[in-house]
């Protein structure tokens, strides 16, 4: 499924096979940032104080660096050079920021939740259990591997490959990714409609190019993939000559995988995305696994038509069923079960884990500290109890309303930037405007709050806590197969700093987490917020209208609304995007790849172009007074430059480009503020300088 959020996290926010975040992707979520909304009134009322640097600060610039030469520098050095990466992360940057001010937050919360009392109310007994039982890292060493014994019993167990189905089918419930991804997810082509989906899955590394890619960074990276395979299997007893070989085993199964597997940049087209067909085609694409055996166990309402999403996927699964023997699917699934659970095993296991996806993945030195991951971990789990309580304590409704007048105000710019749009059809013109009326704007948190009740929580149990709420949330998702859809849920929790666009549901979503400094900042001038939050408001309309979400209509459905002539014409000026940021390098060796970044550069480029128009529209008549020495559309671009500042290790630029759809900082801003004019004017920047290129180029 698309993806649309505005920083990074590494995982789609929504429909998607319901996968727990673990330990690698939490290296990869860190990569990145946010989005969207404005809201004051966070400020005051939140009991953690927000600290200087979290805030719009000329302070921070670098004015040794001239904005027309490194735009980025220019409104980061001083950030840069005062903010290093903490030694526990890969990146370090603005939204890191601000994701740290609401952690703490969640800390006092969740502490004042787990202390043991007959007065607390059900949400709080949950969250509060949860925390402190993850929190106690004493009884989980003591406890060993007897709390996950039960599932590599099952795993053991199996007489033949005729066990698989069941066996996949549990692994699947608690969240473990292995051989494919089952779940629910809207139809393309009619977005009223939920059905099954069937997914490719199933890997250990963060994407399938990282099997398949031949230079010597990525041949490093799979040697040490092995060695880390094998030193999991040693932890759970096995003799190292064994290990080796099951190791290498596991990785030939992998690779066969990754092969049949469909690459990140198609993954971008949806069309490549949709294939709907009976169950009895489906089933006939991978013949040798029990697929009724495993509907059945995977607890799926009944259904006649899925989405296979990739199919020749299916035919790669049916392949490696065949000829992989039950003892080297056993290793498979014993180390993804093992990968799956490891944040609540002893600390071999964790630090063998980080060994790898923390400090080899991303270059991270140490582990967050314990408290820090229990939080993330509650907030993943049991997302919407613990966010009801971030938002009684620190959202108002002010900052609702606020932000959504904001959301109008964006929402009039792009409707004018449509109408005088040179280059499009009046036809196609018509059918973006039906579009644009037709989003949605969510803000804040949701209406009505999901029900935990049915998922118990232990206080002395934290493995099983983790399992049964996953168990809970894959449940929930399967029920939804054949049920009306439900447009109230949200895809991110309220504490979360990011934003998103939903190409299906055509609405825009601005969880509490975000409408905070630097992006919204009641303190501040317009100019500011315009700059920051306005930004991230008109990059999520964008993706409404970018090379992705441009082939959805107003309904959410997979369908062209456009003339061939502009469609032919919206390429080109997208090619023209793709262009320029393949040139932009990260690291030697390591290009941002344009065609996975397309959807992000095009709403970053529409985002702060209107952004810019909603601005002038409420200066519009009003004398324009320069503060701390800069004028308002100095100010605009300064506040854009600075949401995006942001430190990052090698390691992490490189899987960066790899694997997220986002820019990294420097090209966010640098590539965005090339292609304005109104920015060249601003700073009085000359032609031919490197802010003020020759082509430049423009889409929306
Ligand atoms: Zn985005």
């Amino acid at each position: 499924m698309p993806q649309y959020i505005i920083a990074v996290t590494g995982y789609a926010p929504k429909p998607r096979p319901v996968r727990r975040i673990k330990e690698k992707e939490l290296a990869v979520v860190k990569l990145s940032a946010v989005c969207i909304l404005a809201c004051l009134p966070l400020l005051s009322q939140s009991s953690t104080p927000i600290p200087k640097s979290v805030r719009f600060d000329i302070g921070a610039l670098d004015k040794s660096a001239d904005p027309c030469v490194d735009f980025y520098q220019y409104a980061c050095g001083g950030w840069l050079k005062a903010n290093p990466v903490p030694s526990d992360q890969a990146r370090w940057g603005r939204f890191d920021e601000l994701q740290e001010r609401n952690r703490q937050t969640l800390h006092e919360i969740l502490e004042e939740a787990a202390k043991p009392s007959a007065n607390r109310d059900a949400v709080t007994q949950k969250i509060g259990d949860y925390y402190a039982a993850c929190m106690d890292e004493k009884a989980i060493d003591a406890r060993g591997l007897a709390p996950v014994e039960p599932d590599l019993k099952r795993i053991r167990d199996m007489k033949d490959k005729a066990d698989l189905a069941a066996v996949v089918a549990h692994l699947h419930r608690l969240g473990v990714d292995v051989m494919f991804a089952f779940a629910s997810g809207q139809d393309y082509k009619d977005s009223n409609e939920v059905i099954a989906q069937a997914d490719q899955g199933g890997l250990g590394m963060p994407d399938r190019d990282y099997y398949l890619k031949d230079d010597s960074k990525s041949v490093e990276l799979r040697q040490k993939y092995v060695a880390h395979v094998q030193r999991i299997l040693e932890l759970l007893g096995e003799k190292p000559e064994q290990a080796n070989l099951d190791a290498a085993a596991m990785m030939r199964l992998e690779t066969d995988l990754a092969k049949g597997s469909l690459d990140l940049v198609s993954r971008r087209d949806p069309e490549k995305q949709y294939h709907r067909i009976t169950v009895k085609d489906f089933e006939a694409l991978a013949p040798s696994f029990s697929w009724s055996q495993y509907y059945s166990a995977v607890g799926a309402p009944k259904f006649d038509s899925i989405n296979a999403v990739w199919p020749d996927f299916f035919k790669a699964l049916d392949e490696q069923i065949r000829k992989t023997s039950l003892a080297d699917w056993k290793t498979y699934l014993t180390w993804h079960l093992i990968h799956s659970e490891v944040r609540m095993l002893p600390a071999a296991f964790l630090n063998e884990n980080f060994n790898y996806f923390g400090k080899t993945l991303t270059g991270a030195q140490e582990m967050r500290p314990r408290w820090k991951r229990c939080v993330d971990y509650t907030d993943a789990e049991l997302g919407e109890a613990l966010g009801q309580k971030f938002v009684e304590k620190t959202f108002g409704k002010l900052g609702k309303a606020n932000t959504l007048a904001m959301v109008q105000a964006l929402e009039r710019a792009l409707g004018q930037d449509i109408e005088k749009l040179p280059w499009m059809s009046a036809m196609t013109k018509q059918q973006a405007e039906i579009k644009l009326k037709a989003i949605a704007n969510k803000i804040g948190y949701p209406d009505k709050w999901r029900d935990y009740s049915s998922v118990v929580i232990k206080r002395d149990d934290p493995l099983g806590n983790d399992n049964r709420a996953d168990e809970f949330e894959f449940q929930r998702q399967l029920n939804k197969i054949g049920k009306p859809l439900d447009r109230t849920e949200w895809g991110m929790t309220p504490p979360t700093v990011n934003a998103y666009y939903d190409p299906q549901m055509n609405n825009i979503n601005f969880p509490a987490g975000i409408l905070q400094p630097p992006f919204y900042d009641n303190d501040m001038d317009d100019a500011v917020n315009f700059g920051a939050i306005g930004m991230v408001i008109g990059h999520e309309l964008t993706h409404g209208f970018d090379d992705q979400g441009a082939q959805f209509d107003a309904k959410g459905n997979l369908k062209d609304w456009w003339t061939p002539e502009d469609s032919k014409e919206f390429k080109s000026r997208t090619a023209c995007l793709v262009n320029e940021y393949s040139k932009f390098s990260v690291a030697p060796g390591a290009n941002i790849n344009g065609e996975l970044t397309l959807g992000e550069n095009t709403a970053d480029n529409g985002g702060l172009r209107i952004a810019l128009m909603a601005l002038e529209e409420k200066l519009a008549g009003k004398t324009k007074p320069e503060i701390g020495g800069f004028t308002p559309e100095q100010r605009f671009f300064l506040a854009y430059g600075q949401i995006w500042c942001e430190n990052e290790r090698e390691e992490a630029a490189r899987l960066s480009v790899q694997t997220n759809p986002h820019s990294p900082g420097r090209y966010r801003v640098n590539g965005v503020v090339q292609n304005m004019p109104e920015f060249q004017k601003a700073f009085s920047c000359k032609a031919g300088e490197p802010m003020t290129p020759p082509n430049s180029c423009r889409v929306w």
